[in-house]
Parts: structure tokens; sequence; C-alpha cells
């Protein structure tokens, strides 16, 4: 048989605000037996830190000071990243983690993290390609509607002649169906110059249009 006795045990009931020295607890929190609204700053130094070695710093906020805290980092330009939490349990959050949002994935495994100015060139070099490749999609981007205008212009335009299956029209559909706009305004205009074809003055104002969107020499 086990003798035992009967002991105090200190246990975490709540937190008092590190910054305006109040309860984080919200009232909704009145009958539970820990205060789960609470922020927590903190930051372990070790032995390669500038003169904090093996010092614990740590700071329990309440939702409103963590709020100015986050006003203040984001207002220095930085952010305080939202993670999406997936679930709630006793212990701790189950986070989801988002590459491009909550991390990122750095390109080959040579790269070590603790070498700084390694890291920094990295991130230049990152940076660069992003950089680069936004500036490659807004130029495809602005070709996209460029054709996209194009091809509506010649569309117009092809309303404006009297529209006879020959060749010459049957190739325009066709240049048009592979994209090949340019020959596609060559074909409306071979068929626009036809004596046999009735053609308004708004299909040469048309043909133009793609003309100048094509830099093309206008008629
Ligand atoms: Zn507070």
């Amino acid at each position: 048989m086990e003798l035992r006795k009967l002991e105090p045990k200190e246990v975490v009931v709540g937190m008092i605000c590190d910054m305006c020295n109040q309860s984080c607890a919200s009232p909704l929190e009145e009958d539970k037996d820990f205060c789960y609204e609470h922020g927590t700053l903190s930051a372990s130094w070790g032995f390669y830190s500038d003169e904090k070695d093996l010092t614990h710093e740590e700071c329990h906020l309440c939702e409103k000071c963590f709020g100015k805290i986050r006003d203040f980092i984001t207002s220095n330009g930085g952010k305080v990243r939202e993670i999406e939490m997936t679930g709630f349990g006793c212990t701790a959050p189950d986070w989801s983690m988002r590459e491009d949002l909550d991390y990122k994935l750095l390109p080959g495994m040579f790269i070590r993290p603790y070498i700084k100015d390694k890291v920094m060139n990295e991130w230049e070099d990152i940076k660069k390609q992003e950089m680069e490749y936004a500036k490659k999609k807004q130029e495809m981007d602005e070709q996209e509607e460029k054709w996209d205008k194009v091809q509506s212009i010649l569309a117009e335009a092809r309303c404006e002649v009297s529209y006879v299956i020959n060749p010459t029209t049957l190739d325009y559909e066709k240049f048009l169906d592979e994209g090949e706009f340019e020959l596609a305004l060559e074909a409306l205009e071979e068929a626009g110059k036809c004596s046999s074809v009735q053609r308004t003055a708004t299909f040469w104002t048309k043909i133009n249009e793609a003309k100048k969107l094509m830099n093309l020499p206008l008629i």
C-alpha cells in the first residue's frame, strides 16, 4: 500500500498583460480554468547572440496590446502573418502553413541559413527572379490583351465586307484559328481589295486600327 499526502501545486490559471497590466482573459473565459486568449512575444538567445547569451525574453500580451505591437510592426513596413489554424487541440493548435505566404522554399539544398550574407544573397536572387518573372508575366498579359484586341478588331473588320467563301476568306479563318493574326490581316486586306467584294469605309478604318496595334505600316 502506498502512502500519500496532499500537496499544493502551482498551476497557471491566467495571464496578466505585461503592457497594460490588465488580465488577458476575455470576459467569456470567466468560467474557464486557463486564459486561452493571450499573445506571447518571446525570444531565446544562444551563444551567437550579440549580448544576450542564454537569455530568454518573454512578454504576455492581451488582444488589444498585441494589436498595438502588430500595428507597430506593420507601420515599420513589416508584417505579422496570419497563419490559418486548422484546429485548436487541448495542447496546441494545428497550423496550416502555405508556401510563399507562410514559408518560402529556397532553391537547392546547399543553402546554409546560418550564414547570413549567403542567405541575404539568395534572397536578393530570389527577389530579382521574382521581379523578372512579374515583369515577364505583365508583358505576356499585355501581349495577350493586345492580341485579343487585334482579334476583335479583325472580326469587326470582317463584318464590314461582304463575306464570300473563296480561298482568300478561307485563309483568313484558318490563320485566325492558328493565331497567325498578321497573316489573317493580310488575307482580309487582300479580300477587301477584291473588286467582287463589297466593303464599307469602316472596313479600312478597322484594318488600320489593327495595323497600328501590330506596328505595321498603315494603308
Ligand atoms: Zn494589454
